[in-house]
């Protein structure tokens, strides 16, 4: 492959300061180039000629070489959305389809939410008129119900494939039923170079279309031993390549929000310091919960004699092209999800990444040029401590939504549901049992009124049991609260470095008898007060951004309330109200207190009180939490008590004890012997 020299115009997305603005006609010329220039332009009309001869199409081809962005336009140019129809591309992450449809809608030179938008939960930006919509794959399975034939979607594209994300492997088998019986619809896969071979089998051997990749050679560095404080190895190493390399971007990757935030303050604070001493280095981080007009930062061109870093999660490994780096640091990690089914346990922790990660990381840095890639681990690690691959996300995760939702499609034989991978019976069968106790499954498995309706709100089974139980205890206006600082409960607070004295004392100001989500409820009901003021927030550490989207996802769930027949109200001071609500979603995560520490009373796990919780002090003998979070010790994250054993009278009242020892009923259910 040879390069063209074109093709490394970077877009213009700011003008150059010349005496008169580039015309309209001229912008639009330049973009048409830029589109010219991808890898897959030459392969338009070949690519359209596959599309049209085959109802399934695997599509591989490098990462920036124009999938995303390109494939969706090409089919809405061929005229695949006339007569209405619309074309759904999904994306796993909800950065990546914000970014893409708005970098689409400026190609196509429409706004964004008119011809092209995107969907994310709790955010929709689309309009009647929308026929490119970009979507999270969650959003896409949330379509079938209603709308289980996809009657107006033309063609599916799942997209970043190889992620191989839980929504994504769902959606697989239920598009692959819908083609049978839906023949004109199009399907495609599009995928990194990896793992293609086999999406291709599961769709009865689909061709593999691949767009020949555009790469260069990118030069691999290893560590000579060890690095004990990746972060800090990251700042450095930084440093000293803005101080010893060529010019050229760099891209980081580290494992989530803190941890780039945190590493962007060092580089600014170690910039600072030296000064005039070093050119300009710009440091922007990019990670899932990033404001978007702060998103949009990373694609501008760097601007001649500065040097810009990128220090982004995983969504920079596939998801998301940046034009321009050359040099790619990666400490090795990632955040991942694990599930242990029989403790019940969901954890996220740091873990190292797999080989097939570090290659698409390094491959990231030989998109433009030659390129560099600094591993701050070692060679020997590299052969013997990596993984292949990733494991597939359906295999680490508790199933409690999808399987309700699937239960809600009318698949109720889900042993045999047609998966790419299929999870773990224990995870499967602990998803039916959980169900069953929330009142969402009957004895014989079969969907109730209330899982109908626990399915249409797009959280948490557990979560929405709660929303619905505000209708009995008249709190709906107190629970939605809840559940919307819930959704966003990790980045409430805001706990400076230099006043963390202040930060404490006013979280402990907010804090009521009764629990966490009793505080969630008072920094919100505060906060509503004040006008939704950001200078409050300000001055009660509480962070404006979180307590933005909160804002939103209430909003959005209280448009759903309707939908699921529960009415406003509110309790009007009495808190018992919502604290018997919250029972009845989560009285599956009860603990007692004993000499060495909680035991949850259904897995019978040892945890503890996180210490940034309100009844950190009291340890109360009864506790309900949220989740549990693993750090240095499995924590109980957003607890509530103390009264918890009198109401617990009137939630469940002496059906708990039934309720718990399920398995044989889920055996039975699903025809299956566990024992
Ligand atoms: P693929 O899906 O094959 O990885 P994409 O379609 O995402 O490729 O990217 C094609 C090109 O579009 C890349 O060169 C990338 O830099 C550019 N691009 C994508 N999104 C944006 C954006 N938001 N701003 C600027 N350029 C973008
Ligand atoms: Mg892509």
């Amino acid at each position: 492959w040879k390069a063209d020299p074109e093709a490394h115009t970077p877009p213009p997305l700011q003008e150059p300061s010349g005496p008169s603005p580039p015309s309209q006609a001229q912008q639009k010329e330049s973009v048409q180039a830029v589109r010219r220039s991808l890898p897959v332009f030459p392969f338009r009309e070949e690519l359209l000629a596959a599309i049209a001869d085959h109802q399934v199409l695997i599509i591989e081809g490098e990462t920036g070489s124009g999938k995303t962005t390109q494939i969706p336009q090409y089919l809405f140019e061929e005229g695949y959305t006339k007569k209405g129809m619309k074309i759904a591309c999904t994306q796993p992450r909800r950065v990546a389809a914000m970014s893409v449809a708005a970098r689409v809608a400026r190609e196509m030179g429409v706004k964004l939410g008119n011809e092209v938008g995107y969907s994310i939960r709790f955010e929709d930006c689309t309009s009647e008129r929308t026929v490119l919509r970009y979507m999270t794959d969650g959003m896409l399975l949330r379509e079938f119900l209603s709308e289980p034939d996809l009657a107006s979607y033309s063609v599916v594209m799942v997209d970043e494939a190889h992620e191989r994300t839980l929504h994504t492997d769902i959606l697989f088998g239920l598009i692959k039923d819908v083609a049978r019986f839906r023949p004109e619809l199009k399907v495609l896969v599009a995928s990194a170079t990896l793992d293609t071979a086999r999406f291709s089998t599961f769709f009865d051997d689909a061709p593999v279309f691949r767009i020949p990749g555009r790469r260069f050679p990118v030069d691999i560095f290893y560590t000579k031993a060890p690095e004990a404080d990746y972060l800090e190895a990251c700042v450095v190493s930084v440093l000293q390549i803005h101080v010893t390399q060529p010019p050229g971007d760099i891209l980081v990757f580290l494992t989530g929000q803190e941890e780039i935030e945190a590493a962007c303050e060092m580089l600014q604070d170690r910039c600072r310091r030296l000064g005039s001493k070093i050119r300009e280095l710009l440091v922007l981080p990019i990670y899932a919960n990033l404001p978007s007009d702060m998103q949009a930062r990373i694609f501008q061109p760097t601007p001649p004699g500065a040097r810009k870093v990128v220090v982004a999660t995983n969504i920079a490994e596939t998801s998301l092209t940046i034009e321009g780096i050359i040099y790619v640091l990666d400490p090795g990690f990632c955040k991942q999800k694990s599930y242990n089914p029989r403790t019940g346990m969901e954890s996220l922790t740091v873990t190292p990444c797999s080989k097939a990660s570090a290659n698409q990381r390094a491959g990231r840095a030989g998109r433009v040029a030659a390129g560099k890639c600094f591993r701050l681990y070692t060679a020997w690690a590299y052969q013997h401590e990596l993984e292949e691959t990733t494991v597939p996300e359906i295999q680490r995760t508790s199933l409690g939504n999808v399987v309700l939702l699937l239960k809600s499609l009318g698949i109720h034989d889900l042993m045999h549901f047609d998966f790419l991978d299929p999870p773990p019976y224990e995870t499967l069968l602990l998803a039916l049992e959980q169900l069953y106790a929330l009142g969402a499954l009957n004895h014989l498995g079969e969907l109730t009124t209330s899982g109908r309706k626990m399915a249409e709100l797009p959280v948490d089974p557990m979560l929405s049991k709660m929303i619905l139980a505000s209708e009995k205890y008249s709190c709906s206006e107190e629970i939605l609260t809840v559940a919307a600082m819930l959704s966003v409960n990790n980045s409430i607070f805001y706990r400076p470095k230099d006043k963390v004295v202040h930060a404490d004392n006013a979280r402990v100001n907010f804090f009521l008898p009764g629990g966490d989500h009793l505080v969630l409820l008072n920094v919100y009901t505060q906060w509503a007060e004040s006008g939704y003021s950001s200078q409050w927030c300000y001055e009660n550490f509480v962070q404006f951004r979180s307590m933005r989207r909160a804002r939103d996802v209430r909003e959005q769930l209280e448009g759903l309330l309707e939908r699921v027949e529960v009415g406003l109200s509110s309790c009007q001071g009495d808190y018992i109200r919502v604290r018997k609500a919250i029972t009845a979603g989560y009285f599956y995560h009860t603990a007692r207190l004993t000499r060495s520490g909680y035991r949850t009373v259904k897995q019978q796990q040892t945890v503890f009180i996180h210490p940034n919780s309100s009844l950190f002090e009291e340890q109360p003998r009864w506790l309900l939490y949220h989740e549990l979070v693993l750090t240095t010790k499995e924590f109980m994250r957003q607890v509530r008590g103390p009264s918890f054993a009198q109401e617990s009278e009137d939630v469940w009242g002496g059906r708990i004890l039934a309720r718990f020892n399920l398995l044989r009923l889920a055996e039975k259910q699903e025809n299956i012997n566990l024992r």
